[in-house]
């Protein structure tokens, strides 16, 4: 029996563990001493590890390439270089009549790990020539990033996961920890053990609501006006922090006038609690000794998704509950690595630690360290991933590199997703399961698992970790970053890299921020926390301490915004507000959990919309009843659980299940400043299969 030491590839908690394996099989999971889980470990970390031994419960493991010669025909076996070799022709081929511009690129923010996605993102810009690359962040985290960008600086969590139990006062906007990061959970009932004041913002009674000390109970859609009642609550009652005001921020005044036009009282229909309840969950927020704000998909998936995160960095500063220790704001990231995609540059505006596109002398400093000249590499902001369908009805994007995504089952309206897929005039799919997404490619690449390769992964409290590999790889699959390397000297563009080491390194010469992250720092339990630009460092557990912000004159901006309803309102003939939220035993498409025995025995198709007793009775609706659930987009079939800590009026489905997915219901508009969609909040309604 061997013991492997790697880092849980679910949500972004960081969770560290050993891999169990005999006679070349992983059988078991075991949970280590990490710095952000310290012994513990959720049901999808201890259950989830199966997968990799290609069980086929859902989808086969994909273990040689593929590829389809024309469209509709079949997909058929080759050999690596006979599928290398049609790809980097058919890419070039694409280039030379349509320009780089025409291709586009998705990285993997699931087990891949950072080496794999620099990679790709260096293959994107300096062979194809674009900076058409994207990850899953634009379908949740992207608003954090941008809105935390343009008013203190950096896209990420300002805290530590430790930290957490340490203050005095938490507040959780949109977000679901106990179901979305359980170990990021465990956290804050412990911060409560140790007296801290929780303040829960959700629509649902979820379960941190239950030891929350104030449960704002929120209409769906209403964030943003809340948020400007608390700010008024906070200049009413005299709790601004004047001092750090004046000293760390701007546009103080500005932001005045919006939060001023917001008294409680004017909000309470919109937001459907009392004023009361709104003034004391400003008092309790502002008057702590040290304050928190964590957030998740709540406060993203939403038309103003960026404008509300705006709004929680603003009050933060406003009341000087950031820049000192335990105070600050939490965007807490979903998939494992979706952090660490953002900090590899898979986005279109920015490079390897968060340097600009449009910046000519970094432009030339990468020139320079990959061995390009600066004209090659493009100074345009690249599409964005919910940018795809659009982009290919008006002809602009011809061809789509998808790295282990699943768009037709995490992208809004699947319906036009699939037939943006099949427009496509080149389609390639790197992979581990044949998913829906996988089974349309042109070109389908077998890349190796978590679990069959090694490398670092960044936890959502910007935590560097390695994890190792504990099984050979299965079949022909291949590293991805070997697969972006092979493919890019075959377009003329050599890369040599011998192992995730070279590349890693290289990772830290062109990141300053990173650059005292080195592999014999992450050895064992060891971890990094960037910004750590020196070897000798020890990392950085809070951001802004001293009140000095990562923006050009290190002051922070204030930026608030008057709220607007949302989208698609609920009607006569779809009168429920849908929303998509996660199932706790699985993770993101289920490609990965739902090849889990354990975790697919817990919770299988067709999923659940949960919805309220009232809601239920008013459509004649039985608990565990097969129900139709119907939106302007599709219908799905579904069972209803009938769970009284929904909100009245509204909806929840898990968007997991290949029958009944609810992203066959939702809406592909999108938050114009983040192109994020807005899967919080669309219109539907429920029936009993024999209504309709
Ligand atoms: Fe894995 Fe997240 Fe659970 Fe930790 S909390 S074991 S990282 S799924």
């Amino acid at each position: 029996m061997e013991k492997h030491m790697t880092v849980c590839p679910y949500c972004g908690a960081g969770c560290k563990m050993n891999l169990i394996v005999e006679n070349g099989v992983i059988v078991d999971a075991e949970p280590l001493d990490g710095v952000t889980n310290e012994g513990n470990l959720c049901l999808k970390g201890l259950s989830g590890f199966d997968f990799v031994n290609d069980t086929k419960i859902l989808t086969p493991r994909i273990l040689y390439p593929m590829i389809r010669r024309t469209k509709g025909a079949d997909l058929k076996r080759v050999t690596w270089d006979e599928a290398l070799d049609f790809t980097a022709q058919k890419l070039l081929e694409i280039k030379e009549k349509y320009g780089p511009d025409s291709i586009m690129l998705t990285g993997s923010s699931r087990g891949p790990g950072n080496e794999a996605n620099y990679v790709m993102q260096k293959f994107t810009r300096a062979c194809v020539g674009t900076n058409n690359i994207d990850n899953c962040a634009r379908t949740c985290h992207a608003p954090s990033v941008i809105g935390l960008m343009d008013t203190i600086g950096s896209g990420a969590m300002s805290v530590s996961i430790p930290g957490l139990e340490e203050a005095a006062c938490i507040m959780l906007f949109g977000y679901n920890p106990a179901a979305s990061h359980p170990i990021v959970a465990r956290r804050i009932v412990k911060a409560r053990e140790k007296g801290a004041r929780i303040i829960v913002c959700d629509p649902r009674v979820i379960e941190t609501a239950r030891i929350a000390d104030i449960h704002i109970q929120m209409k769906n859609g209403s964030n943003l006006a809340l948020l400007n009642a608390m700010a008024y609550t906070i200049v009413e009652e005299g709790l601004v922090d004047k001092a750090f005001v004046d000293a760390h921020t701007k546009g103080y005044e500005s932001w005045l006038d919006v939060v001023m036009q917001y008294p409680p009282e004017a909000v309470e229909d919109t937001v459907g609690v009392s004023a009361d309840l709104i003034r004391e969950a400003a008092r309790t927020y502002a008057q702590a000794e040290t304050s928190i704000i964590g957030w998740g998909m709540g406060v993203t998936q939403q038309r103003q998704g960026v404008q509300t995160v705006h709004a929680i960095a603003s009050l933060a500063c406003v009341t000087g509950k950031i820049g000192k220790p335990h105070c600050g704001v939490a965007p807490v990231r979903g998939q494992n690595n979706v952090q660490g995609s953002c900090d590899m540059g898979m986005l279109p505006n920015l490079y390897p630690g968060y340097q600009k596109v449009g910046d000519s002398k970094v432009r030339a400093k990468f020139a320079k360290a990959w061995n390009v000249s600066v004209e090659q590499l493009s100074n345009k902001e690249g599409y964005k991933l919910t940018d795809l369908p659009h982009g290919v009805k008006d002809g602009t994007i011809k061809a789509f590199y998808n790295f282990g995504e699943d768009p037709l089952q995490t992208e809004p309206d699947s319906a036009d997703m699939e037939k943006t897929l099949k427009d496509l005039e080149f389609f390639i799919s790197q992979d581990i399961f044949m998913t829906q997404t996988t089974a349309l490619a042109d070109v389908v690449f077998p890349a190796t698992s978590w679990g069959e390769h090694e490398g670092v992964f960044t936890a959502s409290d910007r935590t560097f970790q390695r994890f190792t590999a504990a099984v050979p790889p299965k079949g022909e699959c291949k590293h991805d970053w070997e697969i972006f390397q092979e493919l890019s000297c075959r377009m003329g563009y050599p890369m040599r890299y011998r192992n995730t080491k070279e590349i890693w390194d290289e990772i830290r010469e062109v990141c300053p921020q990173f650059y005292g992250a080195t592999y014999e720092k992450m050895e064992g339990l060891g971890y990094a926390q960037w910004p750590i630009p020196d070897v000798d460092g020890e990392g950085t557990p809070d951001l802004y301490l001293g009140g000095t912000f990562n923006t050009s004159d290190g002051r922070a901006l204030l930026l608030s915004h008057r709220w607007v309803a949302p989208t698609e309102e609920p009607d006569d003939g779809y009168p429920l507000v849908l929303c998509t939220v996660r199932e706790v035993g699985h993770y993101s498409c289920r490609s990965m959990t739902g090849n889990c025995r354990a975790l697919a025995q817990l919770a299988d198709e067709p999923g659940y919309v949960h919805i309220n007793p009232i809601d239920a009775e008013s459509r004649g609706i039985r608990d565990e009843e097969l129900v139709w659930v119907y939106s302007r987009r599709g219908k799905v079939i579904t069972r209803a659980s009938i769970d009284e800590r929904i909100n009245a009026g509204a909806v929840y489905m898990t968007y997991q299940w290949w029958i009944g997915k609810c992203n066959d219901l939702t809406m592909h508009v999108t938050d114009p400043l983040s192109g994020t969609p807005e899967d919080k909040f669309s219109s539907c309604d429920v029936a009993s299969i024999g209504d309709q």
